[in-house]
């Protein structure tokens, strides 16, 4: 590992970096409607949507949830299936049920009250330490420091960083430079500032130094290194899925199969499919996933249409064919629960985005 001690910002300017992020902040920063709260558990519920999604696409699933969730009594009564829909589209289910999780945790085992510090917030499902942190050091004050992907950016750059900031090595080191620099009053703007820097002037590509409120204290500044930062590992080729889906219709209902609650989309409902083997027809893949899930043979009648989609780590082409039943009883091999539900109906359901 490098050594960074020369960096400006752990000498006695450290300071001074504080106050002129913390003052940029103040008057720069974006406007946005659930910033501004101390309410732990809408800090929570904002802090695990924005986990994986971006600001302008999290900020009204935000604004949904605290409406119809507003208290942790609330999350912790509601259904789980109503907790899904509201989620619906944002993707990472595990993040909504782990939340209503911890919300049935926190009222049964501690009052309704949230632990007011970062470790005892990371005993709670689906509370890492950057959540742990930011709920912390913004509901609670604590000098508890955050590092996401903006933090370690800016952070990368601030001290000329040559290391891959997607080694477990360098992520520790951004964590103990991140503790080091959150002191004093404010520890929660002080967390945002850092954030915030990161996804308005330091961006991924062409940061905007010239607006940089800490440019002074910028060792990638100062060396013209910024565009060739942070180092990173480069991605690996995403693979590519084609998935066959069979929308199986009797009587005008559509048979819909509820995934298991863990894994990928659980509890979520679908037409029932799969993925296309090496080598095989559609039509093939279709007659085996129907026959392996459903315990049914199905008649094929039409190609309905083509969605593509794209996951973390895979992209998927999802092939839907309209269908009928030809033999057998439908029986969930695969879901927990099928249903012939009408199309005026699917309302109520909580589907996968594509
Ligand atoms: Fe990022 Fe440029 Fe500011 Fe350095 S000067 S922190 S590279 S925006």
């Amino acid at each position: 590992m490098t050594d960074y001690s020369t960096s400006a910002i752990f000498s006695n300017k450290k300071t001074a970096f504080r106050r002129a992020i913390m003052h940029w902040y103040t008057h720069q920063a974006r406007d946005l409607s659930w910033r501004g709260t101390r309410d732990p558990y809408a800090i929570w519920v904002a802090e695990i949507i924005l986990q994986q999604t971006r600001v302008d696409q999290g900020t009204p699933y935000i604004e949904r949830f605290l409406k119809q969730f507003p208290t942790v009594h609330t999350l912790a009564e509601a259904d789980e299936d109503a907790v899904l829909k509201l989620w619906e589209g944002l993707g990472y289910y595990t993040r909504a049920r782990n939340l209503h999780k911890a919300a049935q945790h926190v009222v049964e085992h501690r009052q309704g009250q949230l632990p007011t510090n970062a470790k005892e917030l990371e005993t709670l499902p689906g509370v890492g330490r950057y959540t742990a942190g930011a709920i912390a050091s913004i509901a609670f004050e604590e000098t508890a420091p955050v590092v996401d992907g903006n933090v370690k950016r800016v952070l990368s750059r601030l001290c000329n960083c040559p290391d891959n900031i997607d080694t477990p090595a360098t992520t520790n080191a951004i964590w103990e430079w991140m503790t080091t620099l959150v002191r004093g009053k404010s520890p929660g703007n002080f967390n945002q500032s850092v954030m915030e820097l990161g996804a308005k002037i330091c961006t991924p590509r062409n940061p905007i130094c010239t607006s940089c409120p800490v440019q002074r204290y910028c060792l990638a500044y100062a060396h013209d290194t910024q565009s060739t930062l942070p180092v990173r590992t480069p991605k690996k080729k995403v693979p590519h899925h084609q998935i066959v889906v069979a929308a199986i219709k009797k009587n005008g209902r559509y048979l819909l199969g509820k995934r298991p609650s863990e894994g990928m989309l659980g509890g979520l409902w679908e037409f029932p499919g799969g993925k296309v083997e090496s080598g095989e027809s559609h039509e093939a893949a279709l007659h085996r996933e129907i026959a392996e899930e459903l315990g049914i043979r199905i008649e094929i009648l039409d190609a309905l249409c083509t969605v593509e989609h794209a996951y973390s780590h895979f992209k998927i082409t999802l092939h839907v064919y309209t269908c009928r039943q030809s033999n057998g009883t439908p029986t969930p091999k695969a879901h927990t629960e099928l249903k012939w539900v009408y199309p005026k109906h699917f309302e109520q359901y909580t589907f996968p985005k594509a």
